[in-house]
C-alpha cells in the first residue's frame, strides 16, 4: 500500500510534518489506503501558492470560454473513469456500487454544467441619474476553501469545485478525513483536462489543524462549507475576524409529510429511500415522517415490511441496497439514538438491532430502523442521527402538519404527499426549508438551487445560484463628460 500523497499547487507532495494516517473501509473495518496527512503549515504553503496563482497566474485571467473547455473536458474524463472512481467511492464510504455509480454520474454532470455556464455568467447595465454608463462585473471572489463532508465525497466537492474553478477563482479543497480518495483523484484529472496546477490543493486532514489554518487566514477569500451545523457555526464566527466570505451547507431533519389521499405505494416505497439511502447519512433525510391519522396504520405496517425487504451487504456487491455506516463510531451514535426514542416512548417497529452480513463482521452494519408514535418534541425527532432511523409521527390536520414540520431547529428539505393540488401548494409554501418537493423525495438536481433556512446553513448551492458564492460583484461607472 503506498502513501496517496498532498496535492499541494497541483504536486504531489509529503505532508510537512511527515505524518500519515489510514482510510478504513468501513465494510471490513480494516486500512484501504495510507494518506499523507496536511496541518497548519501545509495549508499556509497551499494559500500562498494559490494566493499567487489568484493575483498573478492564468487562471483568474483566462476566457471564461476556455476556462469552461476545462471543465467540460474534466466532465469527459470523469465519465471514462466512472467505473474506476465509482469503485474507490463504494468502497471508501461503504455505499453500495450502483449508488456509487449514480454519484459519479452527478460528478461529470455537475462539470459538464459549469463547463456550459462558465462564459454565461454576465453583469448588468444600470440606468443610473448621472451622465454616462454603469456596469457591473462578475470578478472571481479569490482564493476559496472548500472544506467537504464524507457522506457523498466526490459530489459534494463537485458543486463547489466546479463553479467556483468556472468562476475564475482558485481553490484549496480539504476533504473529510475519512473520505479523501476520490477528491485527490478529480484534482488530478483537472490537471489532466487543462487546469493551471498552481490553481488546485487538496489538502486531506483533521479540521482542528488544517481545517482552522484555512479559516483563520486572511488570504483567503472565501470558504464554502458543508458539514454539521456545530462545525459550521464554529466556522463562521472564526471567519468574522477576517470577515471572510462564508456559505455553509449544514445538517437537517427534514420531514416528509403523508396526506391521507396520497398515492401510497409511490409514497411508501420514496419514502423507504428518502430516509435509508445512504443508509441515513444524508443531510436531506426525510427522518421525520408525518402521516395523516386516517393512513397512519396501515402506512406504518407498510413501511415496515418495506423497510425488512431491505437488501443490506457488501457495497461492491451489485444487489446491496444498504452498506455500512462510515464507521463504528456513527454506529454507535445511531443505536444510542434508537435506545433514546424508545426511552422517550416510541414503539420500534422495524430494525435496532446489528443485522448478520457474511463476512462483514468487523463492518459498522446496523439495520434500517422505523420508530412509531414519536412525538415531535422527543430529541429522537429534534436531533440529527445522521443513521437510518425514521421517526413516524401521526398528525390530524394540514395546519398542525405544517406546525410540527416547521417545529425544528433545521429547514433543509421535505416532501409533501397528496393527490390534492391546492394543498400541496399551501403545504409546499407552508414549509420553512430551502428545497421541498411534491410527490417526490428528489433534494438536489444539478441546474436547481440548494441550501437551507435556519440552521440548515447559508447561501444556495447548484444552478447559477452558486455563482454568487464564488463572485463578488463590481459597479463600474464610465463618464460621458
Ligand atoms: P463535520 O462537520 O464533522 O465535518 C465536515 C468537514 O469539516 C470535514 O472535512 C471536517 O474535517 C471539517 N472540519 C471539522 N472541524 C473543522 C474546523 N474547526 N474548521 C474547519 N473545518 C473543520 O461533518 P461530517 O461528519 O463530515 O458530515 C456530516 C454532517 O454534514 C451532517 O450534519 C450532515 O447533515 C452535514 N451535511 C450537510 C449537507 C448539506 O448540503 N446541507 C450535505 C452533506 C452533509
Amino acid at each position: 500500500m503506498g502513501t496517496e500523497l498532498l496535492i499541494v499547487g497541483g504536486e504531489r507532495v509529503s505532508s510537512a510534518s511527515g505524518a500519515t494516517f489510514q482510510v478504513i473501509e468501513p465494510a471490513l473495518g480494516t486500512p484501504m489506503a495510507e494518506v499523507a496527512e496536511a496541518d497548519g503549515e501545509d495549508a499556509r504553503r497551499a494559500i500562498e501558492i494559490a494566493h499567487r496563482a489568484f493575483e498573478e497566474g492564468p487562471w483568474p485571467r483566462t476566457a471564461a470560454t476556455l476556462r469552461g473547455r476545462v471543465l467540460l473536458r474534466a466532465s469527459t474524463i470523469v465519465r471514462e473513469r466512472l467505473e474506476e472512481l465509482a469503485t474507490i467511492e463504494a468502497r471508501n464510504v461503504g455505499k453500495p456500487i450502483r449508488d456509487a455509480r449514480d454519484e459519479m454520474g452527478i460528478v461529470a454532470d455537475t462539470l459538464e454544467y459549469w463547463g456550459g455556464a462558465a462564459n454565461k455568467i454576465f453583469g448588468e447595465t444600470v440606468p443610473v441619474q448621472d451622465p454616462g454608463l454603469d456596469v457591473t462585473l462578475r470578478e472571481p471572489a479569490g482564493v476559496c476553501a472548500l472544506i467537504t463532508p464524507w457522506n457523498f465525497p466526490l459530489a459534494i466537492a463537485s458543486w463547489k469545485i466546479a463553479p467556483a474553478l468556472a468562476c475564475g477563482n482558485t481553490i484549496i479543497v480539504k476533504p473529510a478525513t475519512y473520505t479523501p480518495l476520490t477528491v485527490l483523484a478529480l484534482a488530478e484529472i483537472l490537471i489532466e483536462a487543462g487546469l493551471p496546477p498552481e490553481a488546485i490543493s487538496v489538502l486531506p486532514g483533521p479540521g482542528s489543524t488544517v481545517g482552522n489554518a484555512l479559516v483563520d487566514d486572511p488570504r483567503v477569500a472565501k470558504i464554502s462549507f458543508t458539514g454539521s451545523t456545530a462545525v459550521g457555526s464554529e466556522i463562521m464566527a472564526r471567519a468574522a475576524r477576517n470577515i471572510t466570505r462564508v456559505s455553509l451547507e449544514l445538517g437537517g431533519k427534514s420531514a416528509s409529510v403523508v396526506f391521507a389521499d396520497a398515492e401510497m405505494d409511490t409514497a411508501v416505497e420514496r419514502s423507504v429511500w428518502a430516509v435509508f439511502g445512504n443508509c441515513g447519512q444524508d443531510c436531506c433525510a426525510r427522518s421525520r415522517l408525518f402521516v395523516e391519522r386516517p393512513a397512519y396504520e396501515e402506512f406504518v405496517e407498510r413501511l415496515a415490511k418495506r423497510t425488512a425487504e431491505l437488501r443490506i451487504g457488501p457495497p461492491l456487491d451489485e444487489r446491496t441496497e444498504i452498506g455500512p455506516m462510515i464507521s463504528q463510531d456513527q454506529r454507535r451514535t445511531t443505536l444510542d439514538y434508537v435506545a433514546l426514542g424508545i426511552d422517550e416512548g416510541a414503539r420500534l417497529v422495524r430494525g435496532g438491532k446489528i443485522p448478520e452480513v457474511p463476512g462483514g463482521e468487523g463492518g459498522a452494519y446496523v439495520e434500517p430502523t422505523v420508530l412509531a408514535d414519536v412525538d415531535n418534541r422527543w430529541r429522537v425527532a429534534q436531533e440529527e442521527i445522521f443513521g437510518p432511523v425514521v421517526c413516524v409521527i401521526p398528525f390530524d390536520t394540514e395546519e398542525e402538519a405544517i406546525r410540527l414540520a416547521n417545529d425544528t431547529t433545521y429547514g433543509l428539505s421535505g416532501s409533501v404527499w397528496t393527490r390534492d393540488v391546492g394543498r400541496a401548494i399551501r403545504v409546499a409554501k407552508g414549509i420553512r426549508t430551502g428545497v421541498i418537493s411534491v410527490n417526490s423525495s428528489h433534494s438536489v438536481h444539478t441546474e436547481a438551487p440548494f441550501g437551507g433556512f435556519k440552521r440548515s446553513g447559508v447561501g444556495r448551492e447548484m444552478g447559477m445560484h452558486a455563482v454568487n458564492l464564488y463572485t463578488e460583484v463590481k459597479n463600474v461607472f464610465f463618464s460621458q463628460a
